[in-house]
Parts: structure tokens; C-alpha cells; sequence
């Protein structure tokens, strides 16, 4: 009976432990994807939406601006999604961690790996995006998953998160697909979302920062602009590519009037205020599917 007792007691001062180490974890990570997105967006939108909303208005995609109930849904969003972030975080860096690829002496592959991985994290990622987007956009999907970061007709910053439970958790299965595929180094991890968060921020930026004609220049036209993804939100089809156009262009995805409107943007000549759509509407109608 002793034994039992102290067996139970010890189990449960173990699971405790456990626990608490989970959520210390856990607490870490919210920290340091709350960190990341608050600045990255706040300081953004400060910038763009109150420092130089007049000088910078010619480079803006759509001339309207989101209402204060477009931000607030946005940051709500973004707060749950950050949630789910650290709980994929700690599953797959702390209780999956021994079963992953994932080293920690950076002499075991050398430098130059180090470097490579970025470049494969890279593109991992944005093949990744791509087809999970395009599968979200699937009729029967778009209204349960999707909707919600495409409530968002003209973004901000502060969509760059603004995702439904369930996309969240999409979202943020690529540090699970990158820690069970080539190893990489923690470190380079923590570099590679320094780098996701403001790339994803500048695609939401609602302004072109890029120069003119980089949609023509051969190398310049396959990487990803906030004006692509601004067309996405707006229209709901077409542009579904995260960092390049590499899949889109491939799959006939990129919007027939992105250079016309990269250039218009570009030139300080976009076009007048829209009546943003409701997305509600829009179902299933234009709601474009894979394959089309
Ligand atoms: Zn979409
Ligand atoms: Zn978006």
C-alpha cells in the first residue's frame, strides 16, 4: 500500500513537472511570437499608418484605408493564432524534439549548411504555403478555414496573423515539416521566422515599398510583392504564392493585371477607393478551387 501511495505521489510530482516545464515552455514561446508580431506589425503601422500615411499615399495599393474594426478583428485573430503558435512550438521543439532532425553543435554540418538551410527553409515554406493555400481556397474549405484572413479586403500589418483556429494550426505545421525533414539548428529557426514575420508584414502592408518595375527585372519579377497579395485579398483568387511567384507563375495562378497594377502602384497613380466586397457574399461564387 506504501509502495502504491508513494508510486502515485511520485507520478504525480513527475507529471508536474512535466507540466510545468510545458508551460514554461509554452509561455516562452507565446513571448517570443507576441514579440515578434507586435513589433513587426506595431511598428509598421505606425510608420505607414500615422508617421507617413500622407507622404507614402500614392504608394498605397488601395486608396481606402481598413475601418478601426478591421485592426481589432485582426489583432483578436492574431492573439488566438499566437496561442496555437507556441502550442505547436512546444509539441514539436520540446516533446517531439528527440525524434526530430534538429541538431544543436553547429560544427556538425559545417557553416556552409548552416547558410543552405535558410535557402531550404525558403523554399520548403513557400512550396508548402502555396498548396495548403490552394487547397483552403477550395470551396468547401474556404468558408470553415479561410474565411477569416480574407475578411481582410484591404490589409494592414496587423493581418499578417488574423488566421481561424484551424489555418492557425496549417500555419504552423511548416516547424514541424522543417524539424522532421533536413536537419537545422534552432538558431537558424529563430532567424528564419525573424524573417517569415516581416516578410509577412510587408505583404500585408497595404503600401508597395519595392521599386518601380521589379515586377519586369528577370530576377526581381519571382519574388513576392505586397501588391500580389494585396490582389488576393481583394479579388479572393489568384496570387496564392508566399515569398515568390515561382508557384504561381508554374501554375498559372499570378492575376492577369498584377503588372498593371504593380506599376500603377508604383507610379503613385493606384486606383480610387473601392467598396470592399463582403466575403460572406462572395461564396461560393468566386471562390476560386483548385485547378482553376
Ligand atoms: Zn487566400
Ligand atoms: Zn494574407
Amino acid at each position: 500500500m506504501t509502495c502504491l501511495l508513494t508510486f502515485i505521489t511520485l507520478s504525480v510530482l513527475a507529471y508536474s513537472k512535466t507540466t510545468g516545464n510545458l508551460l514554461f515552455h509554452w509561455q516562452e514561446e507565446l513571448i517570443h511570437t507576441g514579440t515578434r508580431y507586435f513589433i513587426a506589425a506595431g511598428v509598421v503601422f505606425f510608420l505607414f499608418y500615422v508617421v507617413l500615411r500622407k507622404v507614402m499615399l500614392p504608394r498605397k495599393v488601395q486608396q481606402a484605408f481598413p475601418k478601426m474594426k478591421d485592426y481589432r478583428r485582426d489583432i483578436f485573430y492574431s492573439a488566438i493564432s499566437m496561442c496555437i503558435f507556441a502550442t505547436i512550438g512546444v509539441i514539436t521543439f520540446t516533446i517531439l524534439r528527440p525524434y526530430t532532425n534538429m541538431y544543436d553543435d553547429i560544427d556538425k554540418y559545417g557553416k556552409v549548411y548552416y547558410y543552405f538551410t535558410f535557402i531550404w527553409m525558403f523554399f520548403l515554406h513557400d512550396a508548402y504555403f502555396y498548396w495548403t493555400h490552394r487547397v483552403m481556397h477550395h470551396p468547401k474549405i474556404f468558408k470553415h478555414v479561410h474565411l477569416i484572413h480574407h475578411k481582410s479586403t484591404n490589409p494592414s500589418p496587423w493581418t499578417a496573423y488574423a488566421f481561424h483556429p484551424l489555418e492557425a494550426v496549417m500555419e504552423a505545421l511548416i516547424v514541424t515539416v522543417i524539424a522532421f525533414t533536413l536537419p537545422v539548428h534552432p538558431t537558424a529557426v529563430m532567424i528564419y521566422m525573424l524573417f517569415q514575420i516581416g516578410y509577412n508584414v510587408y505583404g500585408h502592408l497595404g503600401f508597395e515599398i519595392m521599386p518601380k518595375n521589379m515586377n519586369r527585372h528577370w530576377l526581381g519579377k519571382w519574388f513576392n510583392t505586397s501588391v500580389a497579395h494585396n490582389m488576393h485579398h481583394k479579388y479572393f483568387v489568384k496570387n496564392y504564392g508566399l515569398w515568390t511567384t515561382l508557384w504561381d507563375r508554374m501554375m498559372g495562378t499570378m492575376h492577369v493585371k498584377y503588372d498593371e497594377m504593380y506599376e500603377k502602384t508604383t507610379n503613385g497613380s493606384s486606383e480610387t477607393p473601392v467598396i470592399t466586397p463582403n466575403p460572406q457574399e462572395l461564396i461560393p461564387a468566386e471562390i476560386n478551387c483548385i485547378g482553376t
